[in-house]
């Protein structure tokens, strides 16, 4: 899965959310996330960001990102 991390926080693109194929971003005041078993691993919301704040679960130390997406993809 891509997870959002804190890049995001406050940022106000949505550049991501329009090019997601499964629309599995999930939007809140500050900050969106991604459901992690909803999203298909296609990689192309990558790129868009702006901010850089998307990324792999793959890259080291993302398993606390993994779960916050999925409380707050829960959540909205
Ligand atoms: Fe959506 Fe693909 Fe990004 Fe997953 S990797 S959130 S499916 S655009």
């Amino acid at each position: 899965t891509y997870v959002v991390t804190e890049n995001c926080i406050a940022c106000k693109y949505t550049d991501c959310v329009e090019v997601c194929p499964v629309d599995c971003f999930y939007e809140g005041e500050n900050f969106l996330a991604i459901h992690p078993d909803e999203c298909i691993d296609c990689g192309v919301c990558e790129p868009e960001c702006p901010a850089d704040a998307i990324r792999p679960d793959t890259e080291p130390d993302m398993a606390k990102w993994v779960e916050f997406n999925r409380k707050y993809a829960e959540r909205w």
